[in-house]
């Protein structure tokens, strides 16, 4: 069997460090190994505009910021088809006979969902289509057939009520579609990345986030002001790492090397985690470390965006081409999928015997 990607983002922002650790830096490296037939990056803008409908505009400003953030983080359209949801209608199609194979009350047991419509202060005017939004993403990732799915740890959900739709549309209609596998960050503290205030994890609509696009003064400042111990008071104190936002980006972040470059005086983050909770090491001392490693992260990918920005047009062509394959084959499944389904009439002689037959 081909081993396939699907992934990809909602144009509702730039994209922040949670996408970076949660699955971008995991695509590049999937998309450089080589292992894969074919991988198929989607910028979600149907998606985002299920929450987003009064106002289109910010999805349409988005579009590019997102596919910027791309290609600066290393997706490469000569290896990864970068393409736009609503230019491919196969989706809307499929997700529209998927919807008669899932039921209301399963949707509303989505945890990720539920959190959302919280978060959004739905209540009970929530969208019809935010509401179904899972279901439009499994025809996002059965219409590309693919086996795997890079994504953060809020997407499981999604990925459950993908494989249930496959498993009952297989059922049901006889083997069509591929079962697809999550792939999350293997590292704990990158499955959901919290936002600078550590409350919830970092995400566009808190407004919480360290934009990878971000100037690098402004990043400083954002780390030095970010969420730590708030019993740390004086250096002396002992200090907790637990909930302590500091240390959960170092986790995410951080290798030894920048110990020797930045922090001799440690090995690694063991040892400086050891120091802070016995206490008498200051969080301006961590934080200013934490800056020196999100910016030497960082550096390289605000370069490579700045060479892009310079091209639009590029940006665009790349888009419309990686469209454009999508279109075919998400046409190509939408195609097995009404065969399966035998609403495929006119190419059915069978049917059309039939049917003769009945009134010979
Ligand atoms: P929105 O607030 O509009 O939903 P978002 O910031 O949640 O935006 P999405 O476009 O919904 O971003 O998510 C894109 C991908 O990034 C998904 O795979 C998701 O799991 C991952 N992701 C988003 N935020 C984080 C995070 N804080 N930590 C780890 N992964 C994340
Ligand atoms: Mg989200």
């Amino acid at each position: 069997m081909k081993k396939i990607i699907l992934t990809g983002d909602r144009p509702t922002g730039k994209l922040h460090v949670g996408h970076y650790v949660g699955s971008l830096k995991r695509r590049v490296e999937l998309q450089n190994s080589g292992e894969y037939d074919d991988i198929y990056i989607m910028i979600a803008d149907a998606q985002a505009l299920t929450d987003n409908a009064d106002n289109p505009e910010k999805v349409r400003q988005n579009i590019i910021e997102v596919a910027l953030d791309y290609l600066a983080c290393g997706l490469e359209p000569e290896k990864s088809t970068l393409f736009i949801q609503s230019q491919i209608p196969q989706l809307t199609e499929l997700a529209f006979y998927y919807m008669n194979l899932v039921t209301v009350s399963r949707l509303q047991r989505n945890p990720t969902v539920k959190s959302e419509i919280k978060m959004r202060n739905f209540e009970t005017s929530i969208p019809v289509g935010f509401f179904c939004y899972p279901i439009s993403q499994a025809a996002d990732i059965t219409a590309f057939q693919a086996t795997v799915v890079p994504v953060g740890e809020d997407q499981l959900p999604m990925l459950e009520q993908t494989k249930e739709i496959v498993r009952k549309f297989n059922s049901v209609y006889g083997e069509t579609l591929v079962e697809p596998e999550i792939l999350l960050p293997d590292n704990e503290a990158c499955l959901r990345l919290p936002g600078i205030d550590g409350k919830a994890k970092m995400s566009k609509s808190l407004g919480n986030c360290i934009y990878l696009s971000e100037e690098p003064e402004e990043i400083r400042k954002k780390i030095m002001s970010m969420y730590t111990d708030p019993e740390h008071i004086r250096v002396e104190d002992p200090g907790k790492l637990e909930g302590n936002t500091v240390f959960t980006y170092l986790d995410a972040f951080c290798k030894d090397e920048y110990f020797a470059e930045f922090l001799p005086e440690y090995a690694n983050l063991q040892e400086l985690k050891d120091h802070y909770t016995r206490g008498g090491l200051g969080d301006v001392k961590v934080k200013k470390f934490l800056n020196n490693v999100i910016q030497t992260e960082l550096e390289p990918i605000r370069k490579r965006r700045q060479e892009y920005q310079k091209n639009i047009d590029y940006v665009y062509e790349i888009l419309k081409k990686g469209s454009e394959k999508a279109e075919q084959v998400a046409a190509q499944t939408l195609n097995d999928v009404k065969n399966s389904m035998k609403i495929n009439y006119f190419q059915d002689p069978e049917l059309i015997a039939e049917q003769k037959k009945k009134y010979q």
